[in-house]
Formats: structure tokens, C-alpha cells, sequence
């Protein structure tokens, strides 16, 4: 992957007041973004909720947990961040479509910013995607399904992308896409009122997000818009892809390609384009990672709705899966500052979770309301 770099001795007047009178969106950090607000395609991505997790924390046994919802974003996930980047940065290299390879979230995220900036969209999903995740998107504009997993699909569109004059966001503007994902780190630290959290939980998929936070911390480091960063970063992969996780816990620098198979679809990159300097983070950070099995990922989206009042989807049921292994194991201890990422809401998922799920069904009537429910 290429990186952005900048220039950081030109950002001598950032400071934690500039940030603050900025928008109440994620252009608010634009001094640390390749694109600047003025000509930003912009839906409303960003500053999302940090929320006190006491009741899962009680749950868990932690004092000091908190649930950064960025479900709570325009299309539903934390795509909206890197979109919003990529698309805007499109638009200013002059490109007249929009398009990507899509686990899903990336799909809405893209076909609405494409709407907006009023571009061509061509956004690519693999064929057995979840109907929320492809009727989420196709509302906006143009999907195309493809008969493959998703590195197939990535495989078509770099192929694509070489051949037409097409926007990629997550191939050939890539690096302008994983900026984005930065915005994440900064707002966890503004929101905790200027610090760096002990421990940050994120969901892996290429490992964009991933090494993207621990960027973001580092800047605002380097920056002096805080003292220090002692945050150790954990990765949480499902059983049926946990190409990175295993690379880590086996010691092994380069994580090895998989074929997924896995309930959470939006994790399901077997080749991950950021795997290398994702062990190298977990590592440097003091970092864990954990392999959450399949059949414990919608245990950790119930654990969540049941005491929290958030419907996540299949990621966030591996964070929290992973969270609880982290904190049974000791890793995470009862006092420290931790953040679990909530990526994506539930609605998109809810083929993960219809079987587990019982409901009543009675006639509009007293009698039957009573022998089915009240008497019981
Ligand atoms: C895309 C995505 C991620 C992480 O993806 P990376 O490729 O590792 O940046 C996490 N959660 C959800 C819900 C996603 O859609």
C-alpha cells in the first residue's frame, strides 16, 4: 500500500481549538486529511457517539468501558469516513465515476457519495451478500453482483481499474480511502477529552482501519494535541477468516492468504491488503489478537443489544466476542480506559441473527393474548 505523507512542521496552529471550531463532522480534522472541507463531498460522515458502557461493563467486569457506535453514520457503518475522503479526492483529480469492490458496507457508503457528487457509480459486491448490505446500496445507484468471493471481485476491479479512467475508492485511490479511517482515532481521543485510550478493540478486515487508528494517535502525538499514546492495539478476526490474527499469534510477520468462510461478511478478505503492518501494530502496541469461533459472533451481538441498546452487526458480535476473551484472559484489566468499535448496524445482518431470535405471534384478542403470553 502507498502512504500519504505531510508535511507536519506546516501544521504548527493545529491545536485541540482549531479541531473544535471546525464542522460537527469528520472535515473538522482536515489538516490531517489529503483533501481540504471547502470542496468536501459531504453526507454527514463522522462524530459519532462515544457512549459509557456500564451495563456490559458490569457484565464483563470492567469500570472504565466505552462503545464508540459508528453505526451511527449517513449509510450505517464507518465506511461513510473513508468514502467521503476517496470521493471527495476524486472529484478533484477530475474522475466522472465512482466505483469499488465491496464487502458490503462499502457498497452503500460509495453509491450514496457517489449521488451526491452527482458522479457515475459502479460498485461491484459478491453474489451472496446479505439483501440489506446490496439493497442499501442499489438504492443510490448501480450494483453490480459477481458471481465470487470478494477477492475475486477485488481481483475484477483492479483489472477494471487499469483498463478504464474509473474511481476505484478502495484500488487505485486506496491510499486517500485509508485516511479516512484516521478520523476514527481522533474523534476517541477528543471525545475522551484529550486522551489516548489503554485499549482500542477494532474489527479486521484488510486492516485499513486497523493501522489507520494507531496512525491517527501517533500523529496527534507527534503534534502535541496529546502528551502520550500507551494504547495497546487488539485484533479481532472471526474463526472463518483470521488470516491476521493467526500471522500474529503464531509469530509469523506475513499473514497467509485464506479462501473465507465466514457469517461475518464484512471481515471476509482472505488477502489483506494492510495484513504485514497490522502484526507489525499489534506487536509494537503490545497488542493482542483473537480468533472469536463462528457460532460466538451473534452471542456478542445479543451481549451488546441486551445491555447497551445497540443492534450491531456480524463485526461488531467479533468485537465483543473478542472483548469478553480479552478481559476473561486478563489481557484487558478492570480499571483501564478500553473502546470497542461498533462498525456497522445489525439491520444490514439480519440473516445472522434470525434463528436465534423467538418471538409470539398471537390473534387480536384478550383470550389469546392471555393463553399465549400473560399466563404463562
Ligand atoms: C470494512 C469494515 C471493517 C474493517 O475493514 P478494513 O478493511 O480492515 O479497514 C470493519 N467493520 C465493518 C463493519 C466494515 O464494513
Amino acid at each position: 500500500p502507498l502512504e500519504v505523507v505531510y508535511d507536519y512542521s506546516s501544521l504548527s496552529n493545529l491545536s485541540r481549538e482549531s479541531i473544535t471550531d471546525g464542522p460537527d463532522n469528520l472535515w473538522r480534522y482536515d489538516s490531517l486529511l489529503p483533501a481540504s472541507r471547502e470542496r468536501a463531498v459531504n453526507i454527514g460522515a463522522g462524530m459519532t457517539p462515544l457512549l459509557k458502557a456500564d451495563n456490559l461493563g458490569y457484565e464483563l467486569g470492567l469500570d472504565n468501558l466505552w462503545i464508540k457506535n459508528d453505526s451511527a453514520n449517513p449509510t450505517h457503518s464507518f465506511k461513510d469516513r473513508v468514502v467521503s475522503v476517496a470521493t471527495t479526492k476524486a472529484v478533484e483529480f477530475e474522475f466522472d465515476t465512482i466505483a469499488c469492490a465491496s464487502t458490503g458496507n462499502l457498497a452503500g457508503a460509495t453509491a450514496a457519495h457517489g449521488a451526491k457528487a452527482g458522479l457515475e457509480t459502479m460498485v461491484f459486491v459478491p453474489n451472496d451478500l446479505e439483501e440489506g448490505k446490496i439493497f442499501g446500496a442499489a438504492i443510490f445507484g448501480s450494483v453490480i453482483k459477481v458471481n465470487g468471493n470478494y477477492d475475486e471481485v477485488n481481483r475484477l476491479c483492479s483489472e477494471l481499474g487499469d483498463d478504464r479512467r474509473w474511481a476505484f475508492v478502495n484500488i487505485n485511490m486506496r491510499p486517500y480511502y485509508s485516511e479516512g479511517s484516521k478520523t476514527l482515532a481522533y474523534e476517541i481521543v477528543e471525545q475522551l477529552n484529550w486522551t489516548a485510550p489503554d485499549n482500542i478493540i477494532v474489527p479486521v478486515a484488510s486492516g485499513s482501519l486497523y493501522t489507520k487508528i494507531w496512525k491517527g494517535l501517533n500523529e496527534f502525538l507527534k503534534l502535541g494535541i496529546i502528551e502520550e499514546v500507551n494504547t495497546r492495539m487488539h485484533i479481532a478476526q472471526p474463526f472463518g477468516c483470521s488470516p491476521v490474527s493467526t500471522a500474529f499469534l503464531n509469530g509469523e510477520s506475513h499473514p497467509k492468504p485464506v479462501v473465507p468462510n465466514t457469517i461475518a461478511k464484512s471481515l471476509a478478505i482472505g488477502n489483506p491488503a494492510d495484513g504485514y503492518y497490522s502484526v507489525k501494530i499489534a506487536n509494537e502496541s503490545s497488542g493482542e489478537a483473537i480468533i472469536v469461533p463462528e457460532d460466538e459472533v451473534s452471542s456478542g451481538i445479543k451481549l451488546l443489544a441486551e445491555t447497551e441498546g445497540i443492534f450491531t452487526e456480524t463485526a461488531g458480535g467479533v468485537v465483543i466476542s473478542a472483548l469478553k476473551k480479552l478481559t476473561e484472559s486478563d489481557i484487558i484489566k478492570k480499571d483501564q480506559q478500553t473502546v470497542a468499535l461498533i462498525t456497522g448496524t445489525g439491520l444490514k445482518t439480519i440473516e445472522a441473527i434470525r434463528d436465534s431470535i423467538t418471538m409470539d405471534t398471537i390473534e387480536p384478542t384478550i383470550e389469546s393474548f392471555d393463553e399465549t403470553i400473560h399466563l404463562k
